[in-house]
C-alpha cells in the first residue's frame, strides 16, 4: 500500500471542505491560531514514516498531555491511581462538575478535566520541581530536547480557567486533592500548553503502540499499563464522543481542545493530525475526519 498517495488524497479531501470547524476561544491565546492550517504525520513501528501539510508545525496539544501525565503518574509504585478516579466514559462535557458533585468526588476517569487535575495532583506529590521534571520526561521519551510549554497560552488559561479553579476546589472540599489548588492547577495549565507538532506527537505517544518502549527503545511503561492506558484511551478520550470515534475510526487516542489528536494501532503505528476547527463536542472536526479516511482507506483499525 502507498501511504504518501493515501495521505495526500486525504489531504486534498479535508482541504476541500468549507466548514473546518471553529477554533477554541475560551482560552483566549488559541483563537489567534489560523483555522486553514492542517498536518497529518504517521508513524510505523518499522520505522517508516509519512507525513502531509503542516505537520511540522507546533501547536498547543492541551488535552493530549492527558495520556502523558497518566503515562507518568502510572509509572510511579504506590500511585493511588485506581483509589482516587474511575475509569469510565463520562458521557458530559470534559468540564463538567455535576457529575463530580453527585460522585462525591470520584472522578469518572484520568481524561476529564477533574481526573486530569487529580493525576497532576499525584505528579506534584511525587516529582521535585513538577513542571521541569514532566517537560524532561517529554523530552525523555521524544529523544527531542526542543519540546517546550507554550507560556503564553498556560498564562491565558491561568487568567480564564475558572471551571477549573473550580473542580479544583470542588476535589478538595471531598478530600480528593492533596497539594495546594494554585500549585496544581499552575502544573496542569502548563502541561496543556505544551507546544508541539504532529512528528513529535507522534513519537511520544509511540510507547503506546510499542508496548511501553519508547523511541529511544528504553521502557517506560509495562506491558500491563499500555494495556490499561490504551483502553481508557479507546473509552474516554474523546470527550462525549468515544463511542462515536471508536465507530468512525476504530483506534485509542486522545485529543485537544488546541484541534490536535493522536490515535495508535498497537504493534503497527501512531497517527497524529491537527487541524484547529473544533466540531460541536470539542474533537478537531476535520481530524477525525482524517483519521476516519485513513483507518477505511487502509483497513487499519483495531476492529
Ligand atoms: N487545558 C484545557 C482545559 O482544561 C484542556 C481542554 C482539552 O483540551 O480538552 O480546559
Amino acid at each position: 500500500m502507498d501511504y504518501q498517495d493515501i495521505l495526500n488524497e486525504i489531504y486534498e479531501k479535508v482541504m476541500s471542505f468549507k466548514d473546518r470547524g471553529i477554533p477554541a476561544s475560551y482560552i483566549p491565546e488559541l483563537a489567534h491560531v489560523n483555522p486553514e492550517n492542517f498536518g497529518l504525520h504517521l508513524r510505523f513501528n518499522t520505522g517508516e514514516t509519512y507525513g502531509v501539510g503542516a505537520y511540522h508545525t507546533k501547536f498547543s496539544i492541551q488535552s493530549i498531555s492527558k495520556a502523558l501525565s497518566l503515562a507518568l503518574a502510572s509509572s510511579f509504585k504506590n500511585n493511588e491511581i485506581l483509589k482516587r478516579l474511575d475509569v469510565e466514559p463520562s458521557g458530559h462535557p470534559f468540564n463538567q462538575l455535576a457529575l463530580l458533585e453527585i460522585e462525591h468526588g470520584i472522578p469518572r476517569n484520568p481524561f476529564i478535566n477533574s481526573g486530569a487535575i487529580v493525576i497532576a495532583d499525584i505528579l506534584v506529590s511525587k516529582l521535585k520541581n513538577p513542571k521541569q521534571d514532566f517537560l524532561d520526561y517529554v523530552r525523555d521519551i521524544t529523544g527531542d530536547d526542543t519540546i517546550d510549554y507554550d507560556y503564553k497560552v498556560a498564562q491565558s488559561e491561568k487568567d480564564t480557567g475558572h471551571k477549573n479553579y473550580a473542580a479544583a476546589h470542588l476535589l478538595e472540599s471531598f478530600g480528593n486533592l492533596k497539594n495546594d489548588v494554585n500549585e496544581v492547577l499552575d502544573f496542569y495549565f502548563h502541561q496543556c500548553s505544551l507546544h508541539m507538532s504532529c512528528t513529535q506527537i507522534t513519537k511520544a505517544f509511540y510507547m503506546f503502540a510499542n508496548r511501553g518502549k519508547c523511541v529511544l527503545n528504553k521502557t517506560r511503561l509495562t506491558e500491563q499499563r499500555v494495556k490499561r492506558i490504551n483502553a481508557i484511551m479507546l473509552t474516554c478520550g474523546f470527550y462525549d464522543e468515544a463511542g462515536e470515534f471508536a465507530f468512525e475510526v476504530g483506534l485509542p487516542g486522545k485529543s485537544g481542545v488546541g484541534g490536535g489528536i493522536a490515535a495508535l494501532l498497537p504493534e503497527q503505528f501512531v497517527i497524529s493530525v491537527w487541524s484547529p476547527g473544533l466540531n460541536k463536542r470539542g474533537n478537531s472536526k476535520l481530524g477525525m475526519l482524517a483519521l476516519e479516511q485513513f483507518t477505511s482507506k487502509t483497513q487499519l483499525s483495531i476492529f
